[in-house]
């Protein structure tokens, strides 16, 4: 049946309407049963289905029907892998479509400002770009099966202390270029079905109630047709709620919110136009819903349970690989240790933590693959639930390690360590995993440690082992996918998303996260992730983009379609990669662009590109990536668009942000005017002699101002005072031409002056 929205809303009574815009209960809109409108359901996400049958709770406390476990966003994000995370969420539509459900509750989208950050987990990257692409595929891959999504948490939520209260202060070049960006791309690519708004205030403004955000960006400079939907109790005020753009409450406030918004249409507070908005945008959702309902939908869990295992293993990045001590030779001693090994960490807590349909062993994974040629032993190392250090855990984990071969160490943070709902509040692994590391190295040089954590942590025992496998928070197939890594199945590909920064401190929002009360202050600005170490070449741990695999690549051919172009040309730029090791591998090339010279404050390159390609041992394929207006344009303030600066840019490609192989010059030309110049009193004439079209202008006043000004330093020959003196003409303001010019110049001379260099720009 295909729904009226027209006809329905013109038949709705006010009270009807109001009621409509907050939810039936937690999980599901209201229906409206006289026009035969359905009461859809809606539900998390992002990385696996969260249906609960039982009572509902947003905090994941309560059971949900079984569902593949897919690795969390941070993992997805490092395969850097567009095709392979749509086809995550084409399974998770899947599941969505025969689970009953309408929408599944993600993908999130926010930057990871800091690696404290409790939900970094849930999101991609540090990186706008590689965030809007990769939540463009699961978006799309989703969508694909006739299901929403609902793109999160809008915007600049970046932490979990006091998320419902704190307002992020942000300036508008960073909100546009950095944390509004990573949703442009996928709102403008995907069009989601659903925003979700977050829960803090942005600029002062709830995020719910923030127009700015909700009805002139993303509706009206963006094109958002779907609907907006409130994080769960994230409504603030629900009128100017309605009003600003933020169509569903969510879960149900009972009779408060349609009261409220009942009383706000009655008194004219809130224009019943924007009600029917918000009405029809529901009723619109819903009907979607409907039209691409498929009945008896069903998926098979054993081949996701296979696509689940084939993303891990793409999504987990060797970050050290000394001597080439992986792949593990199948044969000899190998020592299993660490609890993480028996009863992995594979997802994060919250609202996005799901019932998997299995679980892989990875000792039973690894033994399988091994096929009887080598022999394991396994010692547990450290107990979960505890921090301290378990001297006769370690020292039995010492005595297998020593017996051994090799030894492979399982650790990471532990549940309690990160979750949505509150920050970490430092970057430490639990004492009993360092140490237990520490003290396996010690014993066995060949030891390898495997990572299970959903954000970066300090090694402090980096330097004694001799591998490091980062495998995130890799869903339920961890275990077959780290076993299929570690024997050389097929060789790691993921490289980083984010940085690892060497100590906290290092992070740029080090000073300023999470604020002050309910306060927060993004005083790093643009300045996140490698765009601060960049350009402070501040040494990480391993830095954004890195990656180690079991071959090796070489970089060649940089080609670039054009070297002069127009910022509303595109360019293609092409390189060649060969594999040159021994076995298969995929390698992942990023694209960075450096503008050479800026009026304005840039960070030193931004990634602007990237693609990955599979290749067999002595194969070449060549790799292409696209660069239109945006890859050279930073937002202008003043213009309220993005702009780019006539000038030289440099392409730089590379295996990572600090591994850049091959780079080209292109000249860029704008064809914007840029923002009209306003001259005041106050304008410099070092800035106006700058500009050729006014520099005549105020030659000829100027220069009797320098005669007045050699005479201050006459008979001093030196140089330094020549340059002084040139240095406060160019600081000097228009004013100073009557002031100082000795009578030469006047009040009235100087307005004409600057009504002639207004009248150049009109
Ligand atoms: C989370 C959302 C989630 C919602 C519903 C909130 O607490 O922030 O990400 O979708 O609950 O569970």
């Amino acid at each position: 049946m295909k729904l009226n929205v027209g006809e329905i809303l013109a038949q709705m009574t006010l009270e009807e309407k109001a009621a409509f815009v907050s939810g039936k209960n937690f999980w599901n809109l209201k229906g409206l049963e006289r026009f035969g409108v359905p009461s859809i359901m809606v539900t998390d996400g992002p990385h696996g289905l969260r249906k609960q049958d039982g009572s509902a709770d947003h905090l994941g406390l309560n059971a949900s029907v079984p569902a593949t476990a897919f690795p969390t966003a941070a993992g997805l994000a490092s395969t850097w892998d567009r095709d392979l995370v749509k086809q995550v969420g084409v399974a998770l539509g899947e599941e969505t479509q025969a689970e009953n459900v309408g929408v599944i509750l993600g993908p999130g989208v926010n930057i990871k400002r800091s690696p404290l950050g409790g939900r970094n987990f849930e999101y991609f990257s540090e990186d706008p770009y590689l965030a809007s692409e990769m939540a463009t595929s699961h978006v799309t891959g989703v969508q694909s099966q006739g299901v929403g999504t609902s793109l999160k948490h809008f915007a600049v939520n970046n932490q979990e202390h006091r998320r419902m209260s704190t307002d992020a202060i942000v300036d508008e070049r960073t909100l546009r270029e950095i944390y509004l960006a990573a949703f442009e791309g996928v709102v403008k690519n995907a069009q989601p079905w659903t925003v979700m708004t977050s829960y803090n205030r942005v600029n002062g403004t709830y995020a719910s109630e923030n127009e700015y955000l909700l009805t002139d960006i993303l509706k009206g400079e963006w094109g958002h047709q779907g609907m907006v939907v409130s994080d769960w109790g994230g409504v603030n005020e629900a009128a100017e709620a309605i009003k600003a753009g933020n169509e569903l409450e969510m879960p149900s406030s009972g009779e408060v919110g349609p009261q409220k918004v009942f009383k706000a249409v009655q008194e004219g507070t809130l224009p019943v136009e924007k009600l029917d908005q918000a009405v029809e945008r529901i009723l619109t959702l819903i009907a979607k819903v409907m039209e691409h309902k498929k009945e008896n939908a069903a998926y098979d869990k054993e081949q996701h349970h296979q696509l689940a295992r084939k993303v891990a293993a793409d999504t987990m990045v060797l970050l050290k690989n000394e001597d080439n001590v992986l792949p593990l030779k199948k044969a000899g001693n190998i020592a299993v240790i660490g609890a993480f090994a028996e009863k992995p960490r594979y997802q994060g807590g919250g609202s996005s933590h799901i019932h998997p349909t299995r679980k892989d062993d990875v000792r039973e994974e690894m033994q399988k693959l091994a096929g009887g040629a080598a022999s394991f032993i396994y010692a547990k190392g450290y107990n979960i639930e505890e921090d301290a250090p378990n001297t006769s855990l370690i020292k039995e984990a010492q005595e297998a390690a020593r017996q051994a071969d090799v030894a492979v160490v399982f650790a990471g943070l532990p549940d309690r360590y990160e979750s949505e709902g509150y920050d970490r509040s430092h970057m430490r692994l639990p004492d009993n995993h360092n140490e237990l590391i520490a003290a396996v190295a010690e014993v066995q040089p060949n030891t390898i440690v495997v990572l299970s954590n959903g954000s970066p942590v300090e090694m402090p025992w980096l330097s004694s082992v001799k591998a490091v496998l980062e495998g995130y928070l890799a869903g339920q197939a961890f275990g077959g996918a780290a076993a299929d890594l570690l024997f050389g199945e097929m060789s790691p590909s993921g490289k980083l998303a984010e940085s690892f920064p060497k100590r906290l401190e290092d992070n740029p929002s080090y000073l300023y996260f999470p604020g002050e009360g309910d306060r927060v202050e993004y005083r790093e600005g643009l300045f996140v992730g490698y765009r601060y170490y960049d350009k402070t070449k501040t040494e990480t741990l391993f830095p954004f983009g890195h990656g180690l695999s079991y071959t090796t690549f070489e970089y060649s051919n940089l080609q670039i379609s054009a070297h002069k172009l127009k910022d509303t040309d595109t360019i293609e730029v092409s390189v060649d990669v060969t594999n040159t090791g021994q076995v298969a591998g995929k390698e992942i090339v990023q694209l960075y662009v450096r503008d050479v010279e800026s009026s304005v404050t840039r960070p030193d390159k931004e990634l602007k590109g990237f693609g990955k390609v599979e290749l067999a041992p002595g194969e070449t394929k060549t790799v292409s990536m696209v660069l239109g207006k945006r890859a050279f344009a930073y937002y202008n303030v003043h213009l309220k668009d993005w702009y780019v600066e006539t000038g030289e840019f440099e392409i730089l490609v590379g295996r990572s942000s600090a591994g850049i192989e091959l780079s080209e010059t292109v000249h860029v030309e704008s064809t914007s005017r840029g923002p009209k110049r306003i001259f005041t009193r106050n304008t410099t004439i070092g800035d106006i002699l700058a500009h050729e079209d006014s520099a005549d202008i105020v030659k000829a006043a100027s220069e009797e101002m320098m005669k007045q000004f050699s005479q201050m330093g006459a008979g001093d020959e030196d140089d330094s005072t020549a340059d002084m003196m040139g240095a406060m003409m160019k600081y000097l303001p228009l004013r100073n031409l009557v002031t100082f010019g000795g009578g030469s110049f006047s009040e009235e001379q100087l307005e004409e002056l600057i009504q002639k260099l207004n009248a150049l720009d009109e």
